[in-house]
């Protein structure tokens, strides 16, 4: 199967760096979202990564120009119904991804692969409301896309061998590393990532150090390159705490309990970088 137009679903934080990265590589990418101002953001986003890449030496301007001229962007989702392959980076809420792959599988033409990047909804249910639950699959990105090498590939119950083998060798192409799982909550990435930064928390919460402390122990002596509270702040506390309630409910263990100081933070509304204020205080550093 041959795989020149991608189309990729949302045009957020993941959506403008997985449109990046596929334009980048030679896909022609449609980027989707459900307003053009949310476009323009994603655009904006894509510009501003490939002119660093540029500075660094890592990108020629022809390059990021053709990078760029091959991103094309709209507010319909109809507009999808001739791309080769689908990557849905939609916000994380079960009833928008649902509905769209509903809407996806009616579209598109019967041979085409839709990969989700969830976090954490189950694949094997995204695919179940399909005709079509052999060719949907998750292709979890890592955050920030155009800079990190892992894409978790996730098999659904009823992934084919085929549609894995084709998203692996894509991942491949993009330059990335594709490493593949089974469908359980939080896959491999979040199941291990989010139970560490979780008791970060409770050691935070008990007084066993300073969020600074905390930070430097994992940071100096696992060889992290960020301590968990500051890398739960890049995430979004509400983010995390979504991982975890799914790690709880579906997994029913008490360990993926939630901590009540993430709960704390998150009903008080400091969910980190995005509102200005987490485990640290970013009011002076965002951006208008
Ligand atoms: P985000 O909120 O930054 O972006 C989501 C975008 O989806 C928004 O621009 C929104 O307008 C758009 N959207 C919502 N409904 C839509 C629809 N029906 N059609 C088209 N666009 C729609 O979110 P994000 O952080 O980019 O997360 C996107 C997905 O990636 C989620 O599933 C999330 O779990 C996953 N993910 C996030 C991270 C991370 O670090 N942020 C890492 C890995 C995976």
């Amino acid at each position: 199967m041959i795989i020149k137009n991608v189309g990729v679903i949302g045009a957020g934080t993941m959506g403008n760096g997985i449109a990046h990265v596929f334009a980048q590589f030679g896909y022609n990418v449609l980027l989707v979202d459900i307003k053009d101002e949310f476009l323009q953001r994603g655009l904006n986003t894509i510009k501003k990564n490939l002119g660093r890449q540029v500075n660094k030496g890592n990108l020629s301007q022809e390059e990021e120009i053709a990078t760029l001229e091959r991103i094309a962007t709209s507010t319909e989702i109809a507009s999808l119904k001739t791309v080769d392959f689908v990557v849905e980076a939609a916000t994380e809420n079960p009833a928008i991804k649902f509905q769209l792959f509903k809407d996806l599988d009616a579209l598109l033409r019967a041979h085409v692969i839709l990969a989700t990047n969830t976090s954490s909804i189950s694949i094997t249910e995204i695919a179940g409301k399909t005709t079509r639950p052999g060719k949907v699959i998750g292709m979890h990105f890592m955050n920030p896309v155009p800079v990190m090498k892992l894409i978790e590939i996730i098999k659904g119950h009823d992934t084919s061998d085929e549609t894995l083998e084709t998203t692996m060798n894509l991942a491949t192409s993009l330059k990335k590393i594709p490493v593949d799982a089974n469908d359980y909550p939080g896959f491999v990435a979040n199941r291990i990532l989010m139970p560490m930064i979780n008791e970060a928390i409770f050691a935070l919460m008990e007084g066993v150090a300073t969020k600074e402390a905390i930070d430097d122990i994992m940071k100096l002596g696992m060889a992290h390159p960020m301590g968990p509270l500051t890398l739960a702040d890049f995430i979004g506390l509400d983010v995390c705490l979504s991982i975890m309630n799914v790690l709880y409910s579906g997994i029913g263990d008490p360990k993926y309990r939630a901590c009540p100081l993430l709960k704390k933070m998150v009903a008080a509304g400091h969910l980190g970088r995005k509102t200005g204020r987490g485990f640290y205080d970013y009011s002076k550093k965002i951006k208008t």
